[in-house]
């Protein structure tokens, strides 16, 4: 038996045992078909059969009414800060984004590439500590669409509650907090994720997108980059991400199993309390680096109070096998990503190291 780490890795990160081993479990035949996922025909009816439960899987875990299509794409959720803009942004009108950390500033330099985009508000002055406040957003009377990034991976903030945008269609990068909890579907036009933190492996970028809103984007946007070319051919224009909607199908099952979005979220918030409690009673030897009310529940940033101390916190982590807790390049300290598939086990198992570390080195 091969030894499991408790693995906080960023993305690509944790997926659940079970989805593993069952993928191993019949990776020689998926399905029955003596051959591997990796080997049937994107166009069989095996493959049609998993991409129809996958859909359904997606749809009654997140209730995404009919009227919104599911394309799985390639390119990742940066292919998407092109994409959303390209097909929803038309000539004359202005796109909103909410800038709260590095992937909205990715995601506003691609939309300026397409149109006129208006940032609405920015926590960039603040180290992107926060979410800005409802009264802070600057809103454009008719814009195209109002973008938020729900969860910021690299800063640990998350949107506690979606930003209320009247009629005009919200578009969310999911890509960090997607399955993570329930929440309301409509008030959204267009939702991406990159499959590699909450959904899955990388490769696979899931796009859940309202169908009346496909299909306005200017004549000679190339193909591959239009919706519609997505939509009208159910993910199957080109050769989809096979493995890595499989594992997806694998992943929903398990988040089933779990007793569905409400017992995950339940979960979710239970893991980041014992770890954020483990900080905040630390008397300043542990420090979070986002505001309280800011917090995300998927990616824990943190410093130690003394900075010197980090090379060894580093280093005792890391030989107690709790991998992948260093913090982006960009903002250094440490950074725990609890996605779905980190048990509570592994936050126990981290929080009980810091207990330990701090009172030797207290
Ligand atoms: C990881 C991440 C991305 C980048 O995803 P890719 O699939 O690597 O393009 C974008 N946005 C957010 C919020 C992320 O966490």
């Amino acid at each position: 038996m091969t030894t499991r780490v408790y693995n906080f890795n960023p993305g690509p990160a944790a997926l659940p045992l079970s989805a593993i081993e069952k993928a191993r479990d019949e990776l020689l035949s998926f399905r029955g078909t003596g051959m591997s996922i990796m080997e049937v025909s994107h166009r069989s009816a095996e493959f049609g059969a998993l991409l129809k439960e996958t859909d359904a899987g997606l749809r009654g875990l997140l209730a995404i009414p009919d009227d919104y299509a599911i394309l799985y794409l390639g390119g990742g959720a940066s292919l998407q800060f092109s994409m959303a803009p390209i097909n929803l942004l038309g000539p004359g009108q202005t796109a909103d984004y909410v800038e709260t950390g590095e992937w909205s500033s990715k995601a506003i330099k691609e939309a300026r590439k397409v149109g006129r985009v208006n940032v609405a508000a920015s926590t960039k002055e603040e180290k992107f500590r926060r979410i800005p406040r409802p009264e802070e957003l600057k809103l454009t009377p008719g814009a195209a669409y109002v973008h938020i990034t729900s969860n910021n991976t690299i800063f640990g903030t998350q949107w506690q509650r979606f930003p209320d945008a009247g009629s005009v269609p919200l578009v969310a990068d999911m890509s960090s907090d997607i399955l993570s909890r329930p929440f309301d579907v409509k008030p959204f036009g267009l939702i991406y994720a990159g499959a590699q933190k909450n959904l899955g492996p990388a490769g696979v970028t899931v796009v859940i997108v309202r169908r009346d809103l496909v299909g306005k984007a200017p004549e000679n946007t190339p193909t591959m980059l239009n919706y519609k070319t997505h939509l009208d051919g159910n993910s199957l224009f080109n050769t989809p991400p096979c493995f890595a909607i499989y594992m997806i199908k694998l992943v929903l099952d398990w988040v089933q199993e779990q007793g569905g979005l409400a017992a995950v979220a339940a979960r979710n918030e239970k893991k980041a309390r014992l770890l954020y409690d483990a900080i905040d009673n630390s008397n300043g030897f542990y420090r979070g680096t986002c505001d309280k009310d800011s917090r995300s529940r998927m990616n824990v940033t943190f410093v130690l109070g003394r900075e010197e101390l980090s090379e060894a916190f580093a280093k005792e982590s890391s030989a107690a096998s709790l991998k992948g807790l260093k913090g982006h390049r960009s903002v250094g300290g440490f950074r725990a990503s609890i996605y779905n598939a980190v048990g509570m086990d592994a936050v126990e198992a981290l929080v009980a190291m810091m207990e330990k570390f701090r009172k030797r080195n207290s």
